[in-house]
């Protein structure tokens, strides 16, 4: 595991508050979500880039609220799923961890090329139980493309984000960062034109993730000579919502008749897809499952 610096979540201003950014550094996160999911380093990248995009849109809401990024592409890994919230919570995964594919001509893990085309779909959970979605086509695959094409289209915003991981050659995940930059409707093009100087000056993030070693090197990298200010500073780690309570109402969901095959089997495992949690049912706990149901 990579231990240089904790995860974290930053959120700040820049040129006077005409500008809002988000940043967060998720290497360890982004390394339980490749442990849990046993995942490629495609599938890793693509994974810990739509974890991150969560995490930077749901940095906005309340503590209680998340959102829910599902890729619906037709690529190898079958759909990409990630929930972030404003806590710095995130879960994920892919229909298929296993996915390899050659590096792209850039010499980069080819994300669009497995993720393929389709839509991006953004859900909100809101505090007072209500959800709301919204979906583009995606324009590249790449992610961070995606999002910002997401944010003009769909809320009017108009940003920029840098999305990336870097998978070393022992499989682990040596950085994996994000940001995101949201000009306010009263940005100056002076100051537009600075931060796209900025943009065009960074490398890549994933490189810069990988070589920094505190949350602060991060940012500071990213953000370069621009006058910036930190407004806050959040956790940030893999956490799921699984437990064996939960688990028990979906089998009791199931109905009398997918109880009953069960039974016969005196026995039932049930694998959380957000996580790998299995959970293990005894035919006394089945039983006991299936009186509750019926
Ligand atoms: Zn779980």
């Amino acid at each position: 595991m990579n231990n240089k610096y904790a995860d974290e979540l930053w959120l700040g201003t820049l040129s006077k508050g005409e500008i809002r950014w988000v940043a967060v550094g998720m290497t360890n996160t982004v390394e339980e979500a490749a442990n849990r999911h046993h995942t490629t380093p495609v599938a890793t990248a693509a994974l810990g880039r739509l974890m991150g995009a969560s995490l930077l849109l749901a940095s906005s809401m309340k503590a209680e609220e998340a959102i829910t990024l599902r890729l619906l592409g037709d690529g190898p890994l079958g759909g990409v799923v990630a929930v972030g919230n404003a806590q710095g919570e995130v879960r994920g995964y892919v229909h298929e961890p296993q996915v390899d594919l050659p590096l792209n001509p850039q010499g980069k893990l080819d994300v669009s090329g497995a993720v393929g085309a389709g839509e991006f779909v953004v859900s909100r959970s809101l505090s007072n139980g209500e959800s709301y979605t919204g979906m583009v086509p995606m324009i590249s695959g790449e992610i961070a493309d995606d999002l910002v094409h997401y944010l003009l289209n769909s809320e009017q915003v108009r940003s920029a984000a840098l999305l990336g991981v870097m998978v070393g050659k022992d499989a682990h995940v040596a950085g994996a960062a994000g940001m995101l930059f949201q000009l306010l409707p009263d940005a100056s093009e002076e100051s537009i034109q600075a931060l796209e100087a900025q943009l065009a000056r960074i490398q890549g993030i994933s490189q810069i993730a990988a070589d920094s070693s505190t949350m602060a090197e991060l940012v500071a990298q990213l953000i370069g000579d621009l006058d910036y200010r930190i407004l806050e500073k959040r956790p940030v780690h893999y956490q799921c919502t699984c437990s064996k309570e939960r688990v028990s109402e979906t089998l009791i969901s199931i109905g009398k008749e997918g109880f009953e095959d069960l039974l016969k089997d005196q026995q039932a495992e049930l694998v959380c897809h957000f996580c790998n949690e299995r959970y293990h049912f005894n035919e006394e706990e089945l039983r006991e499952l299936y009186e509750q149901s019926k």
